[in-house]
């Protein structure tokens, strides 16, 4: 079987040149789901996994822009269009200066699979830029944005391929790309998600990602009959998921003692609690401001430069910031010190030897493609809601989003239940996710 994962990837890799976020992506699926369609006779022999590799379509383009100094800038701008076998193409624009294709063919490679356990019908893309909000004036973002949708526009629609947020493109960017949009085609249409109340958005959007993670930490937990309450948690970032996250875990009784971004991380032995979120909140959302703001508002927190929070001592582990931030030692460090839950918020925030340390040490372990998939999946809700012209109340939503992240966790048992009773959330979600996107590309042909 290795060898057989081995040609695989080397075939890939060949095809694709040096694209390692990707491979790794790649591989993590690859290790799960050849095996499967090996033994089964419906899937084997028909080049499948290869083709779901392969992006239906990828467009990549300049967007030039004028800064507020007058100068002209040049970024550039991308969308992958993954895979459209089970609806039209889904899934988030990031900005970041790391994006390139290898980062966004994971992205959209992880959602093809995400997307397809929510149950909704909804194919898999992603996009973005490598352009860099930080520092910019509103007035520079509003200008990229309207830039980046002039091309943009010629791709993606309602029944076609439906953009959303990721790290850089929160509600205001949404707002300024529906903007342009809607000035390019003159319709009010759900072509984006994570719009505002008052233009098409659903309540709960915002919460979706950091609650559903949350109410999975809560389903695996359950499954040892014990629960969020009372358990000590480490969240990384301080963005849209990481914030919800935190609110969520705390309200199930959890205390999260941590939060972070790229200058590093504060700890507070307290819990960060309602009135200190509502302070992080103001201080990222409104101030665009850094975490270690934290400690001169509450002193008795500490502030750790450049660093990770998986050194501390927990039960649950909620990476909510980026690819790649939990490494072999990181993974080592956190299972040393206690911790037996990981809940990614993050896409793909394991690599790929934290994710064989989490599997082999048997602790309940869930990788982003499950745990985070109730953002994506209130996406799906929010384009229902457009589409029959109504909103739906926040009960109605999140009981939905519960329903979701339930009907995935039972999907990640049905695949991933091995014989001593361990549950291997990851093959479980990845076999799972290939299932329906499979079935529906056999029967529509080749
Ligand atoms: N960017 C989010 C994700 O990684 C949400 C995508 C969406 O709502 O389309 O799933």
């Amino acid at each position: 079987m290795k060898s057989k994962i081995n040609a695989f990837m080397k075939e890939i890799e060949e095809r694709n040149g040096h694209e390692p976020e990707f491979m790794q992506a790649v591989q993590e699926v690859a290790e799960t789901v050849i095996p499967y369609i090996v033994s089964q006779d419906i899937y084997h022999g028909k080049n499948i996994l290869m083709r779901m590799v392969e992006p239906e379509r990828a467009v990549s383009f300049r967007v030039s822009w004028v800064d507020d100094d007058g100068e002209i800038c040049v970024n550039r701008g991308y969308r992958i269009q993954m895979n459209s076998a089970i609806g039209p193409y889904k899934g988030g624009l990031r900005f970041h200066p790391t994006v390139n294709m290898s980062i966004l063919k994971f992205l959209a490679f992880e959602q093809v699979f995400k997307n397809s356990l929510t149950t909704l019908p909804m194919g898999g893309g992603k996009g973005g830029s490598d352009f860099d909000p930080k520092g910019k004036s509103d007035s520079e973002i509003m200008r990229f944005c309207q830039s980046f949708m002039t091309e943009l526009y010629r791709h993606i629609g309602p029944n076609t391929d439906v953009p959303a947020g990721d790290i850089g493109v929160g509600g205001r960017e949404i707002g300024y790309l529906y903007g342009m949009y809607k000035r390019l085609k003159n319709e009010f249409t759900g072509v984006l998600t994570g719009k505002g109340m008052s233009w098409g958005g659903s309540l709960i959007r915002p919460e979706a990602t950091g609650y559903g993670t949350v109410y999975f930490a809560d389903s695996m937990l359950k499954t040892r009959n014990d629960s969020m309450k009372g358990k000590t948690v480490l969240v990384s970032g301080s963005g849209n998921v990481a914030q919800y996250a935190t609110e969520k875990a705390t309200q199930l009784g959890a205390k999260v003692v941590t939060l972070s971004d790229s200058s590093g991380y504060i700890y507070d032995a307290d819990g960060i609690d309602a009135e200190k979120l509502a302070f992080v909140m103001e201080l990222k959302n409104i101030k665009r401001g850094r975490i270690s703001e934290y400690v001169k508002k509450y002193p008795t927190a500490k502030f750790t430069k450049g660093k990770t929070p998986w050194h501390e001592k927990c039960d649950v582990a909620m990476p909510c910031a980026t690819q790649n931030e939990v490494d072999g030692d990181d993974a080592k460090a956190l299972l040393s010190n206690g911790c037996f839950v990981v809940s990614e918020g993050a896409n793909m925030p394991s690599n790929l030897e934290a994710v064989h340390a989490f599997l082999k040490a048997k602790i309940l372990y869930a990788p982003g493609k499950a745990s985070n998939a109730g953002g994506v999946a209130t996406s799906g809700l929010e384009m229902s809601q457009n589409s029959l012209r109504m909103n739906w109340t926040r009960e109605e939503v999140d009981g939905k989003l519960k329903e979701i992240m339930k009907n995935i966790h039972d999907a990640c048992i049905k695949y991933g239940k091995e014989e001593d009773g361990y549950v291997d959330y990851v093959r479980g979600a990845n076999i799972a996710g290939f299932v329906k996107v499979a079935d529906a590309m056999l029967a529509q042909g080749v």
